[in-house]
């Protein structure tokens, strides 16, 4: 449905956007996640044709969003960061005009203002005035109109952000419905949120992708992002010896000798089963003959993982079964 090929995008001499291509299926939803300047608006803005790229494409159901504007955007609707709501309308109004904008016209408006009213659940304040409404129907009034022109694909900036915790949760409840007849992207600097809807979460750091896949896979990947740590009663030379010949381990850290000689050190496994591997390492060391004073497991959470991946860019055991090894 929409294809992002290589986009970069620089303001000035600032790197914002960076070389991301992605591809984005028909009748899922998909999570932008990234820290607050990551880059996510700046991505949607050019993918819904309200920003010009420094370089790459953005295809919108085969169209071009740089070439072809005007039957890309069709195919799309837009909840931007800051929604341009006019405050002395009344939604109804507002709908109205976003409506003939989009190029809507008669009973074909009025059928698709009263369905974005309904969908969002605006009917009783759709006749009161928007600088007098709660912020959580500020926005569903800013996703009513992305509904209106029947697009295939809605696009929400941040739409839970300031929204006290009943909205933000009415707000996901509507994005989850609309999920059921629109392809979505929404985007959120919180990992549980993403996490909760989302059929595919692309997590994005600096400008860059750093992992995409559905929460399932991510959540896979996690189960072995922990670290083992262990102590045990021999050489540096030994233990990593004894460790040479246990299988999934990625990493192993500078063996540190406390007093007394004990060596201690830390590794990382890409098995699924963090445990698994930890068992494994224990029987090495039985075998070998070799003390183990001490075998602890330190599981990566969910929030761990997720910082790991926005502040150092890509973890290694992020890095997708398939990859070029570098
Ligand atoms: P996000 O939506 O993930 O918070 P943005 O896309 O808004 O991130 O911003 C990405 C980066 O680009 C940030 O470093 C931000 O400061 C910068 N940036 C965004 N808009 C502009 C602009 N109009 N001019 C200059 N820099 C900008
Ligand atoms: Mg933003």
């Amino acid at each position: 449905m929409i294809e992002v090929e290589h986009l970069t995008k620089r303001y000035g001499t600032h790197l914002a956007v960076s070389d991301l291509s992605f591809q984005i299926e028909s009748g899922q939803i998909y999570g932008f996640l990234g820290p607050n300047g990551a880059g996510k608006s700046t991505t949607m803005n050019i993918m819904t044709g309200c920003l010009s790229a420094t370089e790459g494409h953005v295809r919108i159901g085969g169209y071009d969003i740089f070439e072809q504007p005007e039957k890309a955007k069709r195919l799309i609707g837009y909840l931007p960061e800051q929604p341009p709501l006019y405050q002395n309308e009344t939604p109804l109004e507002y709908l109205r005009f976003v409506g003939e904008a989009k190029g809507v016209r008669g009973e074909e408006l009025k059928r698709q203002i009263q369905d974005a009213i309904q969908r969002t659940g605006i009917e009783k304040v759709c006749r009161r005035r928007i600088a007098a409404l709660s912020k959580g129907y500020k926005q569903r009034v800013g996703i009513a109109q992305a509904l209106l022109g029947s697009p295939e694909v809605i696009i929400l900036d941040e739409p839970t952000v300031g929204l006290d915790p009943i909205q933000i949760i009415e707000i996901r409840n509507l994005v989850k419905e609309l999920g059921k007849t629109h392809t979505v992207i929404f985007s959120s600097h919180i990992l549980s949120e993403v996490q909760a809807i989302c059929d595919k979460i692309l997590i994005i750091s600096k400008g860059r992708l750093t992992a995409l896949g559905t929460p399932e896979e991510l959540e896979r990947q996690l189960r072995s992002a922990g670290e083992i740590i262990l102590t045990a009663d021999a050489t540096a030379e030994r233990v990593e010896d004894i460790l040479a010949a246990v299988p999934h381990i990625t990493e192993i850290s500078q063996p540190e000798t406390a007093a007394g000689g004990a060596v201690t050190l830390r590794l990382k496994t890409d098995s699924d089963d963090i445990r698994a591997a930890s068992r494994s390492i224990f029987f090495a060391f039985a075998g070998a003959n070799t003390a183990l004073l001490e075998l602890s497991v330190r599981k990566a959470s969910l929030e761990d993982v997720f910082l790991e991946l926005t502040e150092s860019g890509p973890a290694e055991v992020f890095s997708k079964e398939g990859d070029e090894e570098a």
